[in-house]
């Protein structure tokens, strides 16, 4: 046993034909007549359309776990809705145990903490050692803290979504007896900050609450007619914008700006950068510059026949796109399809993400802006029934 192999305690290690055990990088992963044990690490948006879609197509003499951290999978885009008091904590989560039973698969409720490819299997927090044939990753981000000095300890972050949601809600109760923040600050000017900062005015606007969004410049992702429409609407709604410095500094008062400027909050809610999540840290294998697992069209990390990743924890090398749940769940049924190929020992198909994509933002009243590529941008009651159906629609597939 190699040094890494050593350090995980194996409590329960499943058996690995010994071919498979000295098998190394690009080679094929597929033992013709060989028990098969596919393992997917995450409950991310790719990863609950591969179950899906095992549970549609069941694969023949296969054994399938899913790791996941928690059972209940949250869908980000009804997140921003559901801090807004639209929708109930059921409607934006996806049951896991239920999705796993559809499929056969068995649902293993734990935390990956260390993967070792060259030994082709997978340690838990728990001390469990789980051995595969095929490995699937889609364990999404961690937000990035690191140049906020004192976020670790005063920020509310937005990620893991299941560590965020006993935090509003305390701060929600607080708020209704009064006692809650009277200056909320949101740190992060992207979408998902924007979308932070309707939803939390939506719901503590009669608390008396001020809100104030802070963005260390324009936010990329979206064009600038998105971004006019933006900016009026959280003037029409009351919610300061401050463009242009990046936080530095979280304290209990407030936030400071790299200018030396403080603004004062008595919560802070952070959607800034991501960072790959701790257990891609140590795991040899390939990664982009940031630390995320690089893969290729066929969604392999690079230079692994036997491994996969998905969402925000990979970036496809040869297309990189802004991390987004639209680019996971695009990713699903290719993943899925390629997964089946693996396993089979068939070609698998390669795979170019769409350039640009639909943008919808709830502005937490019944409506929504949109908009797409550089040049449309839209707003009305109609685009956020889009965004509701849309979303709604995605959900029921799971229920
Ligand atoms: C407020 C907000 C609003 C957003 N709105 C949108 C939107 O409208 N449209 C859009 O496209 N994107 C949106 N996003 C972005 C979106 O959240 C992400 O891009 C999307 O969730 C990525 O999906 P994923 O499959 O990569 O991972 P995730 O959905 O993050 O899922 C990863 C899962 O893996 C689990 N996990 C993590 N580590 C481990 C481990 N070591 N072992 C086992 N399990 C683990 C986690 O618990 C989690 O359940 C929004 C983000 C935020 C914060």
């Amino acid at each position: 046993m190699d040094r890494r192999a050593k350090s995980c305690r194996c409590l329960a290690t499943l058996p690995v034909p010994s071919r498979l055990r000295k098998a190394g990088p690009n080679e094929d992963p597929v033992l013709p007549d060989a028990p098969k044990h596919l393992l997917l690490v995450g409950g991310g948006h790719a990863h609950v359309i591969v179950l899906e879609a095992f549970a549609r197509r069941p694969e023949p003499g296969l054994r399938l776990t899913l790791v996941a951290k928690d059972r209940f999978s949250p869908y980000s885009g009804m997140l921003p809705g559901h801090l807004a008091g639209l929708y109930g904590r059921e409607e934006m989560h996806i049951d896991l145990e239920r999705l796993a039973r559809r499929c056969g698969a068995a649902l293993i409720e734990g935390e990956a903490s260390r993967i070792e490819p060259d030994a082709r299997q997978v340690c838990l927090g728990s001390g469990e050692v789980l051995a595969y044939d095929v490995l699937s990753i889609d364990i999404g981000i961690v937000p990035d803290l690191t140049g906020i000095e004192g976020a670790d300890e005063h920020a509310l972050a937005v990620k893991p979504i299941g560590d965020l949601l006993p935090k509003w809600d305390r701060l929600l109760a607080d708020a209704e007896r009064g006692q809650g923040p009277r200056r909320l600050a949101i740190v992060g000017g992207g979408i998902a900050g924007i979308c932070l900062a309707f939803a939390a005015a939506s719901r503590l606007r009669h608390t008396g609450a001020s809100i104030t969004l802070i963005g260390a410049g324009p936010s990329p992702e979206i064009n600038a007619g998105m971004a006019r429409r933006v900016g009026h609407a959280l003037k029409r709604h009351g919610i300061a914008l401050l463009s242009g410095e990046p936080v530095v500094a979280i304290h209990r008062h407030g936030v400071t700006l790299a200018n030396g400027d403080s603004v004062a909050a008595d919560a802070v809610l952070v959607s800034t950068h991501a960072a790959p999540p701790r257990v891609l840290h140590e795991a040899a294998l390939e990664k982009d510059g940031r630390g995320f697992l690089a893969i290729g069209p066929t969604l392999q990390v690079l230079g692994w026949g036997n491994v996969f990743a998905a969402g925000d924890c990979a970036t496809m090398e040869a297309h990189p796109r802004p991390k987004a749940g639209v680019f996971a769940v695009r990713q699903g049924p290719v993943l899925a399809r390629n997964l089946r190929r693996a396993l089979r020992g068939e070609p698998l198909e390669a795979y170019v993400p769409q350039r640009d994509h639909l943008i919808l933002i709830g502005t937490g009243d019944g409506s929504a802006i949109g908009g797409r590529g550089r040049w449309l941008s839209f707003e009305g009651r109609w685009a956020w029934r889009l965004k509701d159906w849309l979303d709604r629609r995605f959900m029921r597939r799971f229920r």
